[in-house]
């Protein structure tokens, strides 16, 4: 497996390769839900590259910037493991040299969900994983459903922007009492993981209403408040059934696909996840 830091370096390596290419961007701290991703890109490539970066332009002042967890030699090893050729792990520096001043905004579906509690946010995913684009030309660009607004946005701006490639959208991977993996779960004290399942629980008695036939949206939200506020060590910051591409909040009679999502505090954590409704993640 190659590591390569520099822009340069990446370039270079990038033009030798003849064939498809399946692209894994990560901030590192790797687990089951990251190592998914890598082994689908596997499966389905010539090549594989991952990168690793953790991004200070989707950071908010106030969030975990310099907590945010780190362990380079781990990660190489999971990701030579799950069979990836190439690790791109540049330095801020390289990524954002002095004089830098190019953003990529998109102007509505940042304004939703994890944008409007983290403004800004999204003008740094769109911009990093853009250049990130740019650097490694992936054939396809595989993402976390876990991070479901994210990955809707970016295959927008796929779109949008005219990348020829597929943007692959994988299944959560959960702990085996439903806690979506994350790097930020190192946050969290044994005690509070467990309690951390409430999200999950919440979510799935979502679905099990959907799948009864509820079609209330705010029927659907009541539910999940009432599961959420039974655990005081969760502190909800939003519970939401939206439209699963405009994620506009649903009123009344859901007609369309669902995003039904949440994000809590949980101890030092800030935690989000999702399930969708009518229609299966891909
Ligand atoms: P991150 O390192 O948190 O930026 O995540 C890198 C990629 O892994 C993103 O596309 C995430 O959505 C995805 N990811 C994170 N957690 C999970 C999980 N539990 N299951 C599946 N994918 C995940």
């Amino acid at each position: 497996m190659h590591l390569l830091t520099t822009v340069v370096d990446m370039h270079r390596q990038r033009r030798a390769l003849a064939g498809s290419v399946g692209v894994v961007p990560t901030m590192g701290y790797l687990h089951e839900g990251h190592i998914s991703l890598a082994r689908r890109a596997r499966a389905e490539n010539d090549h594989v590259i991952a990168t690793i970066f953790v991004n200070p332009s989707q950071f908010g002042p106030g969030e975990d910037l310099a907590a945010y967890p780190r362990d380079l030699p781990r990660d190489l090893d999971l990701l030579e493991a799950a069979g990836v050729d190439m690790v791109f792990v540049p330095s801020t520096a390289e990524l954002y040299p002095p004089g830098y001043e190019t953003w990529i905004d998109l102007a509505d579906l940042p304004t939703k969900l994890e944008g409007a509690q983290r403004p800004g946010h999204f003008r740094g995913v769109a911009t990093i994983v853009t250049k990130l684009f740019n650097l490694t030309r992936p054939t396809r660009a595989y993402f976390g459903q876990k991070d479901a607004q994210q990955a809707i946005l970016l295959r927008r701006l796929t779109v949008d922007l005219n990348f020829d490639l597929d943007l692959i959208i994988c299944p959560t991977v959960r702990e085996p009492h439903g806690l979506a993996m994350s790097s930020r779960n190192a946050y969290l004290t044994a005690e509070e993981r467990q309690r951390a399942g409430v999200l999950y629980r919440a979510l799935s008695a979502a679905a099990e209403a959907y799948e009864r036939g509820e079609r209330d949206a705010e029927s659907l939200r009541r539910g999940m408040a009432a599961i959420l506020a039974a655990e005081p060590a969760a502190q909800p910051e939003y519970i939401s059934i939206a439209h699963l591409e405009t994620l506009d909040e649903i009123v009344g009679e859901m007609r369309v696909p669902a995003l039904a999502s949440v994000a809590a505090r949980v101890g030092k954590a800030r935690l989000i996840d999702n399930v969708w409704l009518g229609r299966e993640v891909g």
